[in-house]
């Protein structure tokens, strides 16, 4: 088919995936056979009998859930089955369970029943923020599950789309991802949904090109078009050109670097990957990190009834360990709060969550006892491999913080030692994530081993704009003066205190901004994994003179326009 007869149209969005596909275009609406119409008279129902269907549905989705959690295990990872897990426990919901009960005892038929009694719970989450709102995802899709179950209606097989089919949806539920086959679907493009929704995880986890966010302009999108889905620029381009189509088929152009990576005047620069689960140390390893620069730990809080215990986090810290023998893994203590909430530590609401007790605030304050266990874990996962352990804290703000959170280790260290049990003290370090904490980088830097800047944060909280609100998307850019004076002050704090110092925030993996931030001086830089072998290519090139000269010009520029005038003359030459 001639796929250059219209011209080209695209779409933004937000990229998941630093990876792009081009294929035909295949709308999924899950609940077009979903359609109840309107229920039976009352006196027509038998509540007995809808109970009974109700029942037995729930045994059903239970044993699918089953089925689908174990195939996810097996394919994206154990973390990432959890979800199903959580889904159990919708279907076994006592006020769910009730509020069908309740509807059936009212003359509804059960399918009407349990439409109706999910209504409120989906309306409750969608109303929250960040990851709580995506537990409305996790609720849709049980009721659409049971739905489905009691109506017979088909389940659209994701699992067997045809190969090279671009996926088109307004939303894609945990379990809709993880039937996604990367050897059949070339990716696919999301109406809703941002960089932390289970389906943006997934799509990371499984290697597949993704575009979430797109809004209603996707809809403009038939069956059957040609789609280009770059997950690196966030793009959807229907019909592309055929020069679009070669760039993204030629698929990535680098080389794997499995060795560490040093400039060409041999400035050695750690080149690290960020991961939230165990599945993903893997593709860490395979995309050559040298190590893990930010093992984000609230991730095995999410999607379960109950914090893991110590021995079961001792488990993952010293398999992530294991996977980097001669490297350095970097934990970060659990950073809930925020956009991070976690249903059973009671996160209360606040108005402005961000600027409201997250990180160390509560590991210091209502989280005391996990922030415990979870260092009773790392400091004997330290003994117990040979790799380096480096533990970090989130949001730190003040000196005392710090201080609070370096002696918990001591006493975590001194009680181990007395009940006899190995364990090794860490690197320790402090996360540079808020203003307060660029400023007093100095005294910071004093007390630790080192310092990691977390450019998502910082560049928020720099710029006073929220990380989830797109109507100050522009203004969140860490290459504004602002922000890259706060790194490079940080850096410089680094150096003076005998420190290293690395960044785990996203612009940390942009290949483009590698000479700026190799200029700026950072040892170590920490991104998605996919990411890594661009950026260790890009540093490759680089002379530290002229990336330092690039760093120096553009922390004295007044705009984020010369900075980038700057930085797009370095890429170039
Ligand atoms: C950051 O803020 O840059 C960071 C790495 O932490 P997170 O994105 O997990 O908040
Ligand atoms: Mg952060």
């Amino acid at each position: 088919m001639a796929a250059n007869e219209s011209a080209p149209r695209s779409h933004a969005g937000t990229g998941v995936t630093p990876l792009s596909g081009v294929g035909s275009a295949v709308w999924y609406d899950p609940n077009a056979d979903l359609e109840l119409g309107e229920p039976p008279a009352a006196e027509a129902v038998d509540p007995d009998a809808e109970r009974e269907r109700f029942e037995d549905a729930r045994d059903r989705a239970r044993a699918e859930l089953e089925r689908e959690r174990e195939r996810t295990a097996e394919r994206v990872g154990e973390d990432e089955a959890a979800v199903f897990d959580a889904h159990k426990q919708f279907v076994d919901d006592p006020q769910i369970i009730d509020g069908v009960e309740a509807a059936v005892d009212d003359g509804l038929p059960a399918e009407h029943a349990v439409d109706a009694a999910f209504e409120d719970p989906i309306a409750q989450f969608e109303g929250m923020d960040g990851r709580m709102a995506e537990r409305a995802d996790d609720l849709r899709d049980v009721r659409d599950r049971l739905l489905r179950l009691l109506t017979d209606a088909d389940r659209v097989d994701l699992a067997s789309l045809s190969t090279g089919s671009i996926l088109l949806a307004e939303r894609l539920t945990p379990s809709d991802t993880a039937q996604l086959d990367p050897e059949r679907v070339a990716g696919f493009a999301t109406i809703e949904g941002g960089r932390t929704s289970h389906a943006a995880i997934f799509a990371r986890s499984l290697g597949i090109p993704a575009v979430v966010g797109v809004g209603d302009d996707l809809e403009s999108i038939d069956d059957g078009t040609d789609v280009l889905v770059d997950g690196e620029d966030g793009t959807v381009i229907a019909d592309p050109t055929p020069d679009q189509r070669e760039r993204a088929a030629g698929g990535r152009d680098v080389e794997i670097r499995e060795e560490p990576v040093a400039t060409a005047d041999g400035r050695a620069v750690e080149v690290a990957a960020n991961v939230g689960t165990l599945a993903e140390l893997e593709g860490a390893v395979a995309q050559g990190a040298d190590g893990i620069g930010l093992f984000r730990t609230e991730f095995l809080f999410l999607d379960r009834e109950a914090p893991p215990d110590e021995d079961e986090q001792f488990e993952v810290y010293r398999e992530a360990l294991a996977a980097f023998p001669e490297g350095r893994v970097v934990v970060r203590t659990l950073d809930v709060g925020g956009d991070k909430p976690i249903p059973y530590l009671e996160t209360p609401d606040a108005d402005n969550p961000f600027l409201g007790q997250r990180g160390i605030r509560r590991s210091l304050g209502p989280d005391a006892d996990l922030f415990e266990t979870q260092l009773r874990a790392l400091l004997r996962a330290a003994a117990a491999e040979s790799g380096t352990l480096s533990v970090m804290f989130p949001m730190v703000a003040t000196v005392p913080e710090l201080e609070a959170a370096l002696e918990t280790v001591a006493d975590v260290a001194a009680d181990l030692e007395s009940e006899g049990i190995e364990h090794e003290r860490p690197e320790l370090g402090a996360m540079i994530e808020t203003p307060g904490a660029a400023f007093i980088a100095e005294e910071l830097a004093e007390r630790v081993d080192f310092l990691s800047i977390g450019t998502n944060d910082l560049t928020q909280y720099v710029m006073a704009a929220a990380r989830e609100n797109e109507r100050v998307a522009d203004l969140r850019d860490p290459c504004e003066p602002a922000v890259l004076r706060a790194i490079e002050r940080t850096v410089a704090a680094a150096d003076a205190g005998d420190a290293w110092v690395g960044m785990c925030g996203e612009m940390a993996g942009d290949p483009d901004l590698a000479p700026l931030l190799v200029g700026l001086g950072l040892d170590e830089l920490s991104m998605s994994a996919v990411t890594i072998p661009e950026v260790k290519a890009a540093i490759a090139d680089l002379e530290t003179d002229a990336a330092e000269a690039l760093a120096n010009r553009a922390t004295d520029a007044a705009t984020r326009t010369t900075v980038y005038e700057h930085v797009n003359t370095t890429t170039d030459q």
